[in-house]
């Protein structure tokens, strides 16, 4: 069952002629043999098997925990996640695992074994236990007390029992989060002297009618006989005090309420153990909120997420950090066929009780636009009322109180009869069906004529006379825009609530080591693509910098530490592409882009995607990785020849979805709600505060910082390939292999550790192993250099350096013979 050696080549640094080609045939060899795990040196390539292999779980864990150093024990994920945790233990470094590929290969349940293993391998207590000792003694798993138990489920992971531990603030000696702001999270809509939401079942439940663009004006703009003007910004007159002065902006961090400050947790208040339960539970609930069925992975991951597990001097969990990158928010109001919204909507619709649902108005996903417009709203063998139950037992152990979930679902309920309003008419355009608007707008706690007056209004600051704002009716599209970026407004702010929440139950104040995963979207190449595929393969871009970065520079840092003679590898340097994209002068891409969503706010989408094109055109002329094919007035598409091949980019859109700032008149409308989690907690923005925030601005600025945390950690890389796009199990096709083999840049990789070393070991291995070719084992390595050479003469004694406690091998076809002579 579990090989020490297992056959053929499980490093591809020993394939004797590397080619793309070579080294999927040799990856479809092992994948026969239901070996989905290979080694590129210390790079573990995995394929997704799309079957459940009897290779994971706790007697594995016990095994590769036990298993002798790098190089013995076969490929696997635990295997990496070992050395990954030893270097922890032994050299006390933060380290990072950085897992890659495309959609479907397997980056998210890479992760997840990789937080098994170290949540199973690491003490449960931040004194005293020690962790077992990988090379000897301590073999036994972590022990698990009566509150959390190690079982097997079908994936294998870990499970909690969900027992009676209390949710909140435990061991932390801080009161249950929620229990300060009362008043927050109220679960009724407030008495108003708006008009009471319709009855369940009446007028709802149907999708909305097409919008009639042919129906006459309404005499009155939107609004018009429903109980008159729309009340004053913040509230006034509602019985509600204007919100406080708020923080400046949100900045991509927590809302500035739920962060406790000044308090500080020493190491002996932290319970290592309900650190651990979160790290695991947390994960339902973030893919409950981040993920998604799309055409190629039934739980596609729609954010980038970066997890840092902190640790203490006894190399316990004691915190932990999640930074998410790129929410791709649109999924909120838009999928394509086949593809369904984040799960937590179908969760919720299918796990609710009915009291709740009728309180909220909620009956099936086909009776909601958001929902309904792709045509799919189940998965094969997903239960997403058990999945519900399991979301709301992951949000009690992260500190979610019930009063907030209670919030969070019912603004989510809000959100999808958002997505049921429908405009006609001349700007400022009329809601056609009075129905969802006054849910919607009883679900967040804001009067439903100021709903409507800031979707069919949007209020422009005038640039020269500072303070004076113009209210501009919108037209029907104009106004469904507005709607959709409510919607999808909301559903950030979640999310980013949830996050925050997870960030400051988890958080530890102390300095500490860190393992950090990083599990995020592969590079994309689409039929077409647009500026989402433009920011991930940015961040790729920065990815494959550091990938090359620290690989060579790790290997130089080892032959240094070693004591051997180096000399330089060439390799192919990216920093032009992501000069070409993100550099401030000259300018690139991104900063050309930003300056016009700056000054063209006033104009249409395609007026401001087609200045962009001319000024791009001018600002970024004869570039090598930046091909413009069309120069001419209508062009719309620009290459760029990135390091894993060249990604043509339509600019439709391009500045609609660069501009991220919030529309003025949808966050004075959210403050004004009666529910302090939404005017409060959720948007607690700085009216009038004119900095432009741009979607590549903070991408760039997630990025740099990411890759100042992975740089200050020893790296250790997973790269995921799909076998098939079927998800077929154990089915292998090799011209996908071969093409992803290639973008994954595999082949670079082989060839910059084969231009150094191809093969090293602990110089007591390497005797022990090879020593067996000769009758009379030599005892050092001069004295096997010198008996191997004579034995086999094509084998020159410039093959072998010796360094401290290892020794190198420079070519394969060395290590070759040596096996072919252990066989004989
Ligand atoms: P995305 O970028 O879309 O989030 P991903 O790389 O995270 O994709 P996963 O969600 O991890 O992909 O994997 C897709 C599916 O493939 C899983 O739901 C599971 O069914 C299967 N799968 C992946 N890895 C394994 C594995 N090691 N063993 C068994 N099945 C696997
Ligand atoms: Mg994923």
């Amino acid at each position: 069952m579990f090989r020490l050696f297992s056959s053929g080549v499980d490093d591809l640094v020993l394939i004797s002629s590397p080619s793309n080609g070579e080294v999927a045939n040799n990856l479809g060899a092992r994948f026969d043999r239901e070996l989905i795990y290979t080694n590129i040196g210390e790079v573990l390539i995995a394929l997704n098997p799309y079957k459940q292999l009897p290779i994971t779980g706790p007697e594995f864990i016990k095994m590769y925990q036990n298993s002798p150093g790098t190089g013995e024990a076969p490929p696997h994920i635990y295997a990496l996640a070992e050395r990954a945790f030893r270097r922890l233990v032994d050299d006390g470094e933060s380290q990072c695992v950085i897992i890659s590929g495309e959609s479907g290969a397997g980056k998210t349940v890479s992760a997840k074994l990789l937080l098994q293993y170290i949540t199973a391998v690491s003490p449960n207590n931040s004194y005293g236990a020690s962790v077992a000792n990988a090379n000897g003694g301590g073999n036994s798993l972590p022990q698990y007390d009566g509150s959390s138990e190690l079982v097997e489920d079908e994936d294998n992971l870990p499970q909690y029992d969900g027992g009676s531990d209390p949710p909140m603030g435990r061991g932390f000696g801080l009161p249950p989060i929620g229990a300060n702001g009362g008043g927050r999270g109220r679960a009724v809509p407030p008495p108003t002297n708006r008009a009471p939401p319709p009855q369940p079942g009446g007028g709802r439940g149907k999708p909305p009618p097409p919008v009639n663009n042919n129906r006459p004006p309404p005499s009155v703009p939107s609004g018009g006989g429903r109980g008159g003007p729309p009340p004053p910004v913040n509230g006034g007159g509602r019985g509600r005090a204007p919100p406080p002065p708020r923080g400046g902006g949100r900045g991509g961090g927590p809302p500035p309420k739920i962060v406790p400050s000044g308090s500080s947790r020493s190491n002996k208040q932290v319970d290592v153990e309900y650190i651990k339960k979160i790290i695991l539970e947390s994960n339902p609930l973030m893919e409950a909120i981040g993920n998604a069925k799309t055409v190629r992975n039934d739980n596609s991951s729609r954010f980038g997420k970066y997890l840092e597990i902190q640790f203490s001097d006894n190399n316990a969990p004691v915190g932990g950090q999640i930074s998410t990158f790129l929410l791709e928010k649109t999924r909120v109001t838009f999928q394509q066929k086949h593809e369904r919204n984040f799960h937590i909507f179908y969760q919720m619709l299918a796990g609710l009780d009915q009291g709740k649902k009728s309180e909220w108005g909620l009956t099936q996903a086909t009776d909601f636009y958001y929902l309904a417009q792709s045509g799919c709203t189940t998965i094969e063998d997903v239960n997403d009322g058990n999945d519900f139950m399991e979301v709301q037992q992951a949000m009690d152990t992260v500190g979610i109180s019930k009063s907030e979930q209670n919030d969070i679902f019912r603004i989510l309920a809000a959100i999808l009869h958002i997505g049921n309003i429908r405009f006609q008419g001349e700007p400022p355009a009329e809601i056609i069906d009075d129905t969802p608007v006054q849910w919607a707008s009883s679900l967040l706690g804001v009067d439903p004529q100021f709903l409507a007056q800031s979707l069919n209004h949007r209020q422009i600051q005038s640039g020269s006379v500072r303070h004076t704002q113009y209210a501009v009716p919108q037209n029907p599209d104009q106004a469904a825009g507005l709607r959709d970026a409510l919607a999808k407004t909301l559903y950030d702010r979640i999310f980013e609530f949830v996050v925050a929440r997870i960030n400051q139950t988890m958080q530890y104040f102390g300095s500490a080591k860190v393992i950090g995963v990083l599990d995020i979207y592969g590079f994309e190449s689409f039929d077409r693509n647009s500026l989402e595929q433009f920011n991930i393969n940015y961040v790729n871009e920065r990815l494959q910098q550091i990938f090359i970065d620290l690989t060579v520079r790790g290997e130089q840092r080892e032959y240094h530490e070693e004591g051997l003679k180096w000399k330089d590898i060439s390799f192919f340097d990216n920093k032009i592409v992501v000069d070409l994209i993100d550099a401030s002068k000259p300018p690139g891409i991104m900063r050309v882009l930003d300056d016009v969503c700056k000054t063209v706010h006033a104009v249409d989408s395609a007026t401001a995607d087609q200045k962009f094109m001319e000024k791009l055109i001018h600002a970024i002329p004869n570039h090598p990785h930046l091909l413009i094919s069309n120069t001419g007035s209508g062009a719309n598409e620009f290459t760029i020849k990135h390091y894993a091949g060249e990604v043509t980019y339509n600019v439709e859109e391009f500045c609609f979805k660069n501009n991220d700032n919030l529309y003025a008149s949808i966050v004075a409308c959210m403050q004004t709600s009666s529910y302090d989690f939404i005017s409060n907690t959720l948007f607690p923005d700085q009216l009038g505060n004119n900095t432009i925030s741009s979607c590549t601005y903070k991408i760039m600025n997630s990025a740099n910082e990411l890759v100042k945390k992975l740089s200050s950690c020893t790296p250790h890389y997973i790269r995921c390939i799909k076998p098939n796009d079927k998800k077929q199990p154990m089915n292998f096709v090799s011209s996908r292999v071969e093409y992803q083999v290639k973008y994954l840049g595999l082949l670079e990789n082989i060839k910059v550790k084969r231009s150094g070393y191809a093969y090293r070991q602990m110089t007591r291995y390497f005797l022990d192993r090879f020593g067996k070719i000769f009758d009379q084992p030599p005892r050092s390595i001069p004295e096997f250099v010198d008996q191997i050479c004579r034995k086999c003469p094509e084998i020159k004694n410039d093959e072998f350096e010796e360094g401290k406690s290892k020794v190198f091998v420079r070519s394969p076809e060395t290590i070759f013979i040596m096996e072919d002579q252990l066989m004989q």
